[in-house]
């Protein structure tokens, strides 16, 4: 019946307008058919009901920019409502198919898929489906929304629309990333967002490195113990002395703090366990009984942070009654953007060992990966001790697969780009620590149309180049217009199949690295 319908609508509509359907979004919804389907670069849901009886309240409620009836069998009557992919609309999917709407991660191993242009879902969902390992399409930090004037709405909406689009079932999770302040956790709660990654690192003292023993008692006595929620001795007692000990490998490992390395810890982490608290406590207003995800992340400050670190804020973190589902750790060696981790990677499988030790003896929380893309290196390390426990996430690798589709499709197009992004890369970079070398980038008006792929996304200064001035790209105007977003989108859309099976490939890569057996 259901073929019939679609394959009568075509008939009827579809043949004058040159229609695409996505057949694989066919879905029943009490006695109508949902289905999407794309009018030149415009994706529209289609919804099928019966025009001989009253039609359901639930359905009424759709915009429809076109309603309609055809016959089937020469003789039945269907009625048929186009409606635009909008924000009203997205909100109503989620209401009718509940697998549209984001879930908990919880503990399960998990990939976080960020999708900067809002085109790359299906590449993800092509990428994922067979694995099993708990997938988080939407996850955006404040700073990537802010860059590329999304809100956290679109986020979430793009992929409501992508996960109906390929009919995918299999749930997934939606990732405020790096969340500073209240109002931000407002906004992404409103939305729908369930997981809440919360980056208390204004607050981390990152003098305290380098400060001597009598500074760092002088800051210890300043710290705000009222808040803190306990006396100073207590906490003196509750650490100083007492041995932790781990098993790492079969073998016994103690750790111990010094008055020195305690109060470092103290000074360098408890402002930021105090801000992570407040923003806890302000989850849980919002939320009431309902469940979320908390991640604490504290990737993003200046130095590593040591095994006695770790320890000390999952403990801090306990004793203020706060669980979360992952951490984010500044590990050794460096996560530059666009490119394989630089550093060594025997020191870092040895500390990398030992934080899993921790997290595996004190809590029940996974470790988060951040700037986790195309870290290939690390990733047999990774699924070697950690594979049940990691949350990797990924962002802008897929920002620049789909640029990979632009230099195949638009070669100019693709040059215009690269000369944009050599013209603002000094002011973006500022928020990222970054080694590119701007000089060993040829000028893009040498490399020949069928070398530009190879030249500037197979080599890592083009590379970063092109990864952080997305945002500069994505939101570039020239009288009042778009100067790139359109254009790369109609590549992108008119090439859709090469750009989701260009995206699946890369991201699929990273997983077979990761967890190799984890197929289900
Ligand atoms: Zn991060």
């Amino acid at each position: 019946m259901k073929t019939a319908i679609i394959d009568d609508f075509l008939r009827f509509y579809g043949e004058k307008r040159g229609l695409k359907i996505y057949k694989s979004s066919t879905a029943k919804f009490r006695n109508s058919i949902f289905l999407l389907i794309r009018e030149n670069l415009e994706r529209k849901l289609v919804i099928f009901h019966s025009a001989s009886k009253a039609i359901d309240d639930m359905i009424n409620r759709f915009q429809a920019s076109e309603t309609g009836e055809f016959l089937i069998d020469g003789k039945t009557r269907i009625g048929y409502k186009i409606c635009p992919c909008n924000p009203h609309n997205a909100v109503l999917m989620r209401e009718v198919f509940t697998f549209t709407r984001p879930k908990l991660v919880g503990l399960a191993p998990a990939i976080g898929t960020g999708d900067r242009i809002g085109l790359a879902t299906p590449g993800h969902i092509r990428a994922l489906k067979s694995f099993c390992i708990f997938p988080v399409f939407a996850q955006q930090s404040v700073r990537e929304m802010d860059r590329t004037s999304r809100k956290p709405e679109e986020v979430l909406d793009d992929v409501t629309w992508a996960v109906f689009q390929e009919g995918y079932r299999g749930g997934f999770g939606a990732d405020a990333d790096h969340v500073k302040i209240l109002s931000d956790l407002d906004a992404a709660a409103k939305a729908g967002f369930k997981m809440y990654t919360i980056d208390p690192s204004d607050y981390v003292n990152n003098r305290a490195d380098t400060y001597n023993l009598s500074v760092l008692r002088l800051e210890f006595e300043k710290l705000p113990w009222k808040e803190m929620g306990c006396e100073k001795e207590a906490f003196l007692k509750a650490y100083l002395g007492k041995e932790f000990c781990i098993t790492v490998s079969g073998e016994e490992k103690t750790f111990k703090f010094s008055e020195e390395s305690l109060l470092r810890a103290a000074v360098k982490y408890s402002a930021a366990i105090l801000h992570m608290a407040r923003m806890h406590r302000h989850l849980k207003k919002i939320f009431g009984r309902r469940k979320f995800d908390v991640e604490l992340s504290i990737d993003e400050t200046e130095t590593q942070t040591s095994h006695l670190e770790h320890y000390f804020i999952i403990s801090e973190l306990k004793r203020l009654g706060i669980r979360i589902t992952s951490l984010a750790l500044r590990f050794v060696g460096r996560f530059e953007k666009a490119i394989d981790y630089i550093g060594d990677l025997k020191e870092f499988e040895e500390s990398f060992k030992l934080h899993v030790s921790i997290a595996r003896a004190y809590g029940l929380y996974k470790l988060s990966i951040h700037s986790g893309s195309d870290k290939f290196a690390i990733y047999p390390i990774l699924g070697k001790y950690a594979s049940d426990i990691v949350h990797l996430k990924t962002a802008g690798t897929s920002y620049l697969e789909a640029l990979r589709v632009v230099a195949r499709n638009d070669p100019s197009l693709f040059r215009e780009i690269v000369d944009y992004s050599l013209k603002v890369f000094d002011r973006d970079r500022k928020s990222y620590h970054m080694s590119t070398d701007l000089s060993s980038i040829p000028e893009s008006s040498r490399v020949p149309d069928e070398d530009l792929e190879k030249v500037f996304l197979g080599e890592n200064n083009a590379r970063q180049l092109l990864h952080i001035t997305y945002g500069s790209i994505l939101t570039a105007k020239n009288d009042g217009e778009w100067l790139f977003r359109d254009r790369i989108m109609k590549v992108l859309i008119e090439n859709e199949e090469e750009h989701y099976e260009t995206v699946a490939r890369h991201i699929k890569r990273h997983v077979e690295m990761l967890w190799d057996q984890t197929k289900c």
